[in-house]
């Protein structure tokens, strides 16, 4: 059985599916490990820090995969040239990807999308959702410390004293979580709030004020529910109020397969401080601010909003290593005595699988 993985395509991405310590362990299940030439290096990892590892061009790998791990998607040509039966396992994003589900079929491909892994005990060690998203929150903590005009911490100087930053990050899932962990480590004063109400105590186990506006959404699976357009007027004219206090929002609010919920609008944005900062993680799903532009940089007013994308590629180290444990974890499920048989009794197996020898399981 062959263990392949390709470097990744899309532009800015510096993750890698399978790195070294991943390699050994997949080898130690008697794989055959076979690597595109460099797929590791812009994630740290050179073709010599792989041990027993294979290296070859990228139309040798894609003939002779037998299980592709990718970080993003391949390309749909890439899917037509793998092999009959190849298994095709990372995050394949694929609400509103019928063109690619489609590739994936007509290929009489098995493709495991682990965005799709219900979010249970048992598979938080191959959830790719929350590896990648704490790596997100903790860069755009960093990005908003570097943009923002003032000091995250209180100074006690010779030339007086600096008050500490006012951070409010909107939505505390994973990312949010990790996006007031790091704020705090940088010692501004924070606040936390979020839709759903278990989030309280966490939000306030990490140091930070939980802030209450009165809507609760709690959904299914864990998740937080889209909110009625009543409900959303409220909690837009509860922020408004408390906006004006911040010197920086870190907003990540996401409903999965939606597109992310607005939540900041024009005006508010207007209300709020001279040289206030907005870095909105959910700009890959649209933002969730209205004024957010997907990987720009708006200047409205003199406040300053940011549309970073892809931020767990920027610091693609320790993305990659934590990305390549969650597939190794994964793919334990699809091996037994070094054959691939995937399990589809196991609901793990079974939820994440997109595609099963051409059959298409998705329904978006
Ligand atoms: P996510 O990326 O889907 O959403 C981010 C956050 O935005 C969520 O906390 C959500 O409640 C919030 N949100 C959605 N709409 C909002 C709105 N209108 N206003 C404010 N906030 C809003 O979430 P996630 O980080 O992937 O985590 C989702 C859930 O899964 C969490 O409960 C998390 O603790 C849980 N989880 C469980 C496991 C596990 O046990 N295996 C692992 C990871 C996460």
């Amino acid at each position: 059985i062959t263990v392949s993985a390709l470097r990744e395509t899309a532009a800015g991405e510096r993750r890698v599916a399978i790195t070294p310590e991943v390699a050994k362990k997949l080898r130690g299940k008697g794989l055959r490990i076979l690597l595109e030439h460099g797929a590791g290096a812009p994630a740290g990892f050179p073709d010599a820090s792989y041990a027993e590892v294979e290296f070859a061009g990228a139309e040798q790998v894609i003939g002779q995969a037998d299980l592709l791990a990718c970080v993003l998607p391949p390309d749909e040509d890439v899917l037509a040239r793998l092999r009959a039966g190849c298994i095709v396992l990372g995050q394949l994003r694929p609400h509103g990807a019928a063109a690619r589900i489609d590739a994936l079929a007509a290929r009489q491909l098995t493709a495991f999308s682990l965005e799709l892994l219900p979010r249970t005990t048992r598979a938080q060690a191959m959830d790719v959702l929350s590896s990648q998203a704490a790596v997100a929150g903790y860069r755009a903590m960093l990005i908003a410390a570097e943009n923002a005009p003032k000091f995250f911490p209180m100074l006690t100087t010779a030339a007086g004293t600096i008050r500490p930053s006012r951070v409010l990050v909107i939505g505390a899932g994973v990312a949010g979580l990790q996006a007031i962990a790091t704020a705090r480590r940088l010692g501004a004063q924070i606040e936390g709030y979020d839709v759903r109400p278990e989030t309280r105590e966490q939000v306030e186990s990490l140091g930070a004020k939980f802030l209450e506006l009165g809507v609760s959404a709690a959904g299914s699976g864990g998740y937080a529910r889209e909110l009625t357009a009543e409900e959303r007027a409220a909690q837009q004219q509860a922020l408004a109020d408390h906006l004006k206090v911040f010197d920086v929002v870190v907003s990540t609010a996401a409903v999965p397969g939606r597109p992310a919920p607005k939540i900041l609008t024009k005006a508010m944005v207007e209300g709020m401080k001279p040289g206030a900062l907005i870095v909105d993680l959910a700009a890959e799903s649209g933002g969730n601010c209205e004024l957010t532009r997907p990987g720009e940089r708006v200047e409205h007013g003199d406040v300053l909003i940011l549309g970073p994308l892809n931020l767990a590629a920027g610091a693609p180290l320790h993305a990659s290593e934590m990305y390549a444990r969650n597939i190794y974890n994964f793919a334990e499920l699809l091996i037994r005595d070094g054959a691939l048989a995937p399990d589809f009794n196991d609901e793990l197996v079974a939820k994440s699988c997109l595609v099963r020898n051409g059959e298409i399981l998705f329904k978006s």
